[in-house]
């Protein structure tokens, strides 16, 4: 199998943080950013760091992008940029283009362009972080699609000492608890009459109107 090769551009905060990622886990990955500071910043992170802009279709193609695997589009604010570098990245017959959206109808249009995928990290993680603030029981959120999340929450004393038969999670809201973290242990099919610890951790899966109601319900403390 041939190596997959990599290349991110725009070296924000974002696009830099996968960068770093990437040359940790040892990929080939080349760095493209049309500021001089920020290409010297990845001089030593990145397997090869270039300045170039995204949006001069020549570059892209004296830079051999036809040879790479994956690109990933994190270049900020410029919308205008990121589209037209994705348009490009397509006709050059990149197989997987991943870009970082600014909002939803930018998401629309760059997956009408031809991204394979489409990221919104900040709005992924103010999602995460208005979830843990909203409760302290809530410890991670995770969307699944529009309408599908995992939580994991923190028993706490709702769940004390009872177990899934008595509180029947998912004949009353709809959702499913999957697994159930007790220290170091997972417990990845839970059994109806395993009793459950305030310090348990429960991972549930369901729509967000049902996990709504279970953090209503059971995870938020009054
Ligand atoms: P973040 O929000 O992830 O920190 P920024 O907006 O700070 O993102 O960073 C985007 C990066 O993309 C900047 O370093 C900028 O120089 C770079 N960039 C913007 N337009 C282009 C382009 N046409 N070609 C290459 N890099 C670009």
């Amino acid at each position: 199998m041939e190596k997959n090769t990599y290349a991110v551009i725009g070296l924000g905060r974002f696009g830099g943080s996968i960068c770093k990622e990437l040359g940790k886990e040892g990929m080939e990955v080349l760095a493209v950013d049309v500021s001089e500071e920020k290409v010297n910043e990845y001089k030593e992170i990145a397997s090869h760091a270039v300045i170039a802009d995204s949006t001069d279709e020549n570059a892209l193609k004296d830079l051999g992008f036809r040879n790479i695997n994956h690109v990933i589009v994190a270049i900020g604010d410029n919308i205008q940029a990121s589209m037209l570098t994705t348009l490009i990245l397509k006709e050059l017959g990149i197989k997987q283009i991943t870009v970082k959206a600014q909002s939803d109808y930018h998401e629309k249009i760059l997956y009408k362009i031809g991204a394979d995928e489409v990221v919104h990290p900040e709005r992924d993680m103010g999602k995460r972080i208005a979830h843990s603030i909203i409760s302290s029981n809530i410890l991670d959120y995770l969307e699944l699609s529009d309408e599908h999340s995992v939580v994991e929450v923190k028993a706490g004393d709702k769940m004390h000492a009872k177990t899934l038969i008595e509180l029947d999670i998912r004949a009353k809201f709809g959702c499913n608890v999957v697994a159930i973290k007790r220290g170091r242990d997972i417990n990845v099919s839970p059994m109806a009459h395993d009793e459950i610890d305030r310090e348990d951790i429960l991972i549930v899966i369901g729509s967000d109107k049902d996990i709504h109601r279970f953090e209503k319900e059971l995870v938020i403390e009054d």
